[in-house]
């Protein structure tokens, strides 16, 4: 077992850190406290390629690889966590890609890994988050065409994003068998966008609900066959887990670096705190906790990248690096004290970001029933 990066990921790693340094780093805090979604930035971004990881080149993409795309989130990670919208697009562009025909791979594919459009995952309605094949939302075929109606929440770049992929079932006598996916474009008629939620972090991005009221899109749009939805998500979780988990890992590493300098600097009692035992303990966990949840997230995203099944390496990676990212964050404020506690100092943000990812992408208690279905089968 060599634990080294190629000379390659390594380039690819210190590329995104000079940009996240230069492009986003100074920007953060403005665009968090004034809800400014950072379109340009984003742009910038694409044209790093970083909207093309998940599909090959002659559809725009740059198909990076899923251990290049966890080193990749997580330096990004480190300085932006709201970061995590790109892994949605990303994910919308794999979806099309692997489930799509020709013409919808022309049509949606290409500009989405350029980023010249912004991809909406539309799974979550109000009675069905975690239980996801509860889904309400149905797509009834009429002639060519079918009519959609429903609704879904907490859409992450509702209103911004240009296509979503929609979940919705084309059999509502059916479970998660009758569930498909359809691509809608922004513009429909009868689509439509309602409240845009308040949110504890990662403000800078719009969390929407989305409307569907008789809205027709014809059958070119739907992904592959009916009843297919589910297994297409859950193919595409997979990745999006590993992406995750990189993610909590850059943002844990931020918090530990703060906390480390600030432990430095700051005399009580005549001297630094971080001579003090019982701060240098909390350091030591955190750096520990860090490397394992790095090593597990490299572990599936290798594994990915080998072709092989990851399911449980992926949900477990998800789960312990974003518990461990809560579990940091929240020390990297207690370190601070009071000053951790305010604005000024970063670390505030740092937690309330952490909280997101034990949530989003199935729960961190979803996580476990993926872990245990998978040893139990
Ligand atoms: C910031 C943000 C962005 C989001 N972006 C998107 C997006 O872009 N697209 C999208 O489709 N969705 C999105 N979501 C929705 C997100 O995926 C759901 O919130 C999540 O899946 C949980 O669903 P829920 O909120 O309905 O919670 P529920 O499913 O109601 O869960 C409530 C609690 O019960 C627990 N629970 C549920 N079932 C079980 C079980 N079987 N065993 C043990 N415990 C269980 C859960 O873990 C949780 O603690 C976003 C959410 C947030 C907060």
């Amino acid at each position: 077992m060599i634990f080294k990066l190629t000379d390659d990921q390594e380039a690819v790693r210190t590329m995104v850190q000079n940009f996240a340094e230069k492009e986003l780093a100074p920007y953060v805090d403005e665009w968090e406290e004034k809800e400014i979604f950072p379109k340009e930035a984003f742009k910038k971004i694409a044209e790093l390629g970083l909207f093309g990881l998940t599909c090959p080149e002659e559809y725009g993409g740059t198909n990076m690889g899923s251990l290049t795309s966890a080193i990749i989130y997580e330096e990004l990670g480190k300085v932006y966590r709201a970061m995590s919208y790109l892994s949605i697009s990303n994910l919308v562009c794999f979806l099309i890609y692997k489930n799509g025909n020709e013409d919808q791979r022309r049509k949606w594919v290409v500009p989405l890994a350029k980023g010249e459009l912004f991809g909406g995952f539309a799974l979550t309605e109000p009675n069905a988050g975690s239980d996801a094949a509860a889904v309400q939302t149905s797509a009834m075929k009429r002639g060519d065409d079918y009519v959609i109606n429903g609704s879904k929440i907490f859409i992450s770049a509702g209103g911004e994003a240009d296509v979503y992929t929609v979940v919705a079932k084309t059999d509502k006598t059916k479970g998660a068998a009758g569930a498909s996916i359809l691509v809608v474009e922004k513009e429909t008629p009868g689509f439509s966008f309602g409240k845009t939620e308040k949110k504890m972090g990662m403000c800078s991005y719009p969390t929407r609900e989305l409307i569907f009221d008789d809205c027709v899109v014809s059958k070119d749009h739907l992904l592959g066959d009916e009843g297919k939805g589910f297994r297409m998500i859950m193919e595409a979780l997979d990745g999006g887990r590993i992406n995750i988990g990189a993610i909590s890992v850059g943002l844990a590493h931020a918090a530990l670096t703060k906390a480390l300098n600030y432990s430095k600097e700051r005399v009580q009692f005549g001297k630094a705190i971080s001579e003090f035992q019982g701060i240098q303990f909390m350091l030591a966990d955190m750096a520990t906790e860090i490397e394992a949840a790095r090593l597990l997230v490299y572990k599936a995203a290798y594994m990915k990248d080998q072709g092989l099944k990851v399911t449980k390496e992926a949900a477990m990676a998800k789960k312990f690096a974003t518990d461990m990212a809560m579990r940091v964050t929240t020390d990297a404020v207690q370190i601070l004290g009071g000053y951790g506690y305010m604005k000024d100092y970063t670390v505030e943000r740092y937690m309330r970001e952490a909280k997101v990812g034990q949530i989003v992408e199935g729960t961190n208690q979803i996580q476990r029933v993926v872990i245990a279905r998978e040893l139990l089968r």
